[in-house]
């Protein structure tokens, strides 16, 4: 097939292009704040149909899925392509030097929440339906479009939701087009996808309430047994401590070792795009690549306690939150990396401990030598 004239038709359509992407922007849709979710879903929808795609909003026991399907007439092939329409909360907004969502067009890009990661992707799906239609009168592939509304919260009712609806899912390979592109400009190819596991810990100290500080004599620290906590789960060499954590981590196959040392990984360009001098653990060349697609992470994303105000409060919390993510690799499974984080804290023998499990997405992985 000749992709030229597809080309062609995007340079020649960019301007509405572009627009149709500044709508969607325009409407927020962060989950974890339920902010303006559902009417992003509806906005999504009538776009759809306004393409010439079948499309309706699904109700789930969380935010809306949007369903699309396109019925292609030389293609018996099904393809089923993912992706979302809700983003990360903005906050915080006084970082911005632009409202984030009033996409706001700056020189060659639009400087908004959602731009990128993952309205821009999601609409070039929708548009590339128009260019194909106009230039071809069809698409070379059925196409079934789920688009969630809560990923970017670990996408809580997904497992539910696709065991209701496998049939309207079926497909003959998936897809998902998120994120970004490398600093080069060239879009990467994903074989898989990193797993995740989120948990919150909550602690507390002796007493309900904070306590003034000189009572830290006699009583217990909510915010020194969150510390301790994080701290056991890894040490300052990047080792993660949790017993049987990186029992299933293998590593890539000698194939797919040798195919990152053909992309062309770059330090100077990575470590530009990443902005910083030198990557963890002093790793480079395809190492770093190694490490970046086949280790798991142990990030503290968040440790809320205490006084944060302007100047000095002797206090003694009586709380503290504590929020982990876990980038997993193939062959890690959340729920079982999610028993043995338990395990690890239950054994520090801490007492006023609970922990829960926030979200859980299973790692994705595919030969190299797949059809799609
Ligand atoms: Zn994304």
């Amino acid at each position: 097939m000749d992709l030229a004239p597809i080309y062609k038709w995007v340079d020649d359509h960019k301007d509405e292009c572009v627009e149709a992407l500044r709508t969607v922007i325009r409407q927020p849709s962060c989950a974890a704040q339920d902010n303006g979710v559902k009417e992003c879903a509806a906005l999504l929808a009538d776009m759809m149909k306004a393409l010439g795609i079948d499309a309706r909003v699904m109700p789930s026991d969380g935010q809306p899925y949007v369903f699309g399907h396109v019925v292609s007439k030389w293609g018996n092939k099904t393809l089923v392509v993912y992706n979302h329409y809700d983003v990360q909360p903005p906050d915080p907004i006084s970082d911005w030097d632009y409202d984030p969502f009033a996409a706001t067009v700056v020189g060659d890009k639009i400087i908004a929440r959602g731009a990128t990661d993952s309205k821009g992707n999601l609409m070039t799906h929708l548009l590339a339906v128009k260019a194909f239609r106009e230039i071809y009168g069809d698409v070379p592939v059925n196409i079934k479009y789920l688009f969630d509304g809560e990923e970017e919260i670990g996408s809580p009712s997904i497992d539910k939701f696709v065991a209701e609806n496998l049939d309207l899912l079926k497909a003959d390979a998936g897809m998902s087009l998120d994120g970004g592109f490398e600093a080069s400009g060239r879009p990467r190819i994903q074989f898989g996808s990193s797993g995740l596991l989120y948990i919150e810990v909550n602690t507390t100290g002796s007493t309900q309430g904070d306590l003034h500080s000189a009572r830290a004599r006699l009583a217990e620290s909510a915010a020194w047994k969150a510390i301790w906590i994080a701290a056991s789960m890894k040490d300052r060499d990047e080792n993660i401590l949790i017993e049987g954590f990186n029992d299933t981590v293998t590593g890539p196959t000698a194939e797919e070792r040798k195919m990152l040392e053909e992309t062309g990984w770059d330090d100077a360009k990575q470590l530009e795009e990443l902005g910083v001098k030198r990557f963890l653990t002093g790793v480079t060349g395809v190492d770093a690549a190694v490490r970046l697609l086949y280790k798991p992470t142990c990030n503290v994303s968040g440790l809320v306690t205490g006084y944060g105000g302007p100047g000095s409060k002797t206090v003694l919390p009586s709380k503290a939150m504590l929020k982990v993510d876990f980038r997993l690799v193939p062959r890690q499974d959340p729920y079982d990396i999610f028993e043995k984080v338990k395990r690890h804290i239950d054994n520090l023998g801490i007492e006023g401990v609970t922990v829960r499990m926030l979200g859980a997405i299973p790692p994705s992985y595919a030969p190299l030598d797949s059809e799609i």
